[in-house]
C-alpha cells in the first residue's frame, strides 16, 4: 500500500502536478481533513511561508505534509511579483487578472528574463522535517500564449523552449519545472530514509 501525503494548499493544479511527480504516494488534497484552516501567508520568503503551511497543517494529522510556495521572479522588476505572485492583482485578484498585470509593468520592456521558483516543506505532527527547491530560468511573452497549466504559464517561456507552459503540456512541464526539480529533492531525501523504494 502506498503511503499516503497530505498536500497543505488549496489550489488543485499544484496537487495534480505533485501527483502526477511523486507517484510512489497516495497524495491527498486538504478535503481529507475536517475543516483544515486557512493558513495566512505573512512570511517574507517562500521558505517562511512554505514552513508556516507545512506546520499548520500537519499538526491535523498523522499523515506525511508536503507544502509548495512558489512564484515568479522577474529581473526587469526586481523579483517582482514573487512572493505575492498569487495576490499580484489584490487579494481578489485571479490567474488572469494577475498576467494582466505582469504584461502591463512590462510594458516597453525589452529585458524579459524571469525565472519560476518552489520551496517544498515536508513536515509531521507540527515538525518541519526537511526543505528543498528548485527554479526554471525564462522569458516573460508579450502576450498570452496557450490554455494549459495555471498562473503564469500562458506567459512564461522556459529556456530552451519556443513555447509557454502553457503550450508545451504538462509531460514537457513536470520535466523540467521548479516544482518537478524541488521534487527530485524530495524523491532522493524519502529514498535515503527509505520512506519508498
Ligand atoms: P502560492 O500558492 O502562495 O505558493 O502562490 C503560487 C503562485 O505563484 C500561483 O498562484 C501562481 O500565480 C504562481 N505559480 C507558482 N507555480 C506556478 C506554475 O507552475 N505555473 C504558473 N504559475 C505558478
Amino acid at each position: 500500500m502506498k503511503q499516503r501525503l497530505i498536500v497543505a494548499t488549496r489550489n488543485a493544479h499544484k496537487v495534480e502536478e505533485i501527483r502526477a511527480i511523486l507517484s510512489a504516494f497516495e497524495v491527498l488534497d486538504l478535503s481529507v481533513l475536517n475543516d483544515p484552516p486557512k493558513v495566512e501567508e505573512t512570511g517574507s520568503t517562500f521558505l517562511e511561508n512554505a514552513i508556516l503551511k507545512a506546520q499548520a497543517i500537519s499538526e491535523l494529522t498523522d499523515a506525511l505534509v508536503l507544502s509548495d510556495d512558489s512564484g515568479l521572479e522577474v529581473d526587469s522588476l526586481g523579483g517582482d511579483p514573487g512572493v505575492y505572485s498569487s495576490r499580484y492583482a489584490g487579494e481578489d485578484g485571479n490567474d488572469s487578472l494577475n498576467n494582466q498585470k505582469l504584461l502591463r509593468e512590462m510594458d516597453g520592456q525589452s529585458e524579459r528574463t524571469a525565472r519560476f521558483r518552489c520551496v517544498i516543506v515536508l513536515a509531521r505532527g507540527g515538525n518541519v522535517l526537511a526543505d528543498f527547491s528548485g527554479a526554471v530560468e525564462g522569458q516573460i511573452l508579450q502576450r498570452n500564449q496557450g490554455e494549459g497549466g495555471f498562473g503564469y504559464d500562458p506567459l512564461f517561456v522556459p529556456e530552451g523552449y519556443e513555447r509557454s507552459f502553457a503550450e508545451l503540456g504538462e509531460e514537457i512541464k513536470n520535466g523540467l519545472s521548479h516544482r518537478s526539480r524541488a521534487l527530485e529533492g524530495v524523491v532522493d531525501w524519502l529514498r535515503q530514509l527509505r520512506e519508498i523504494d
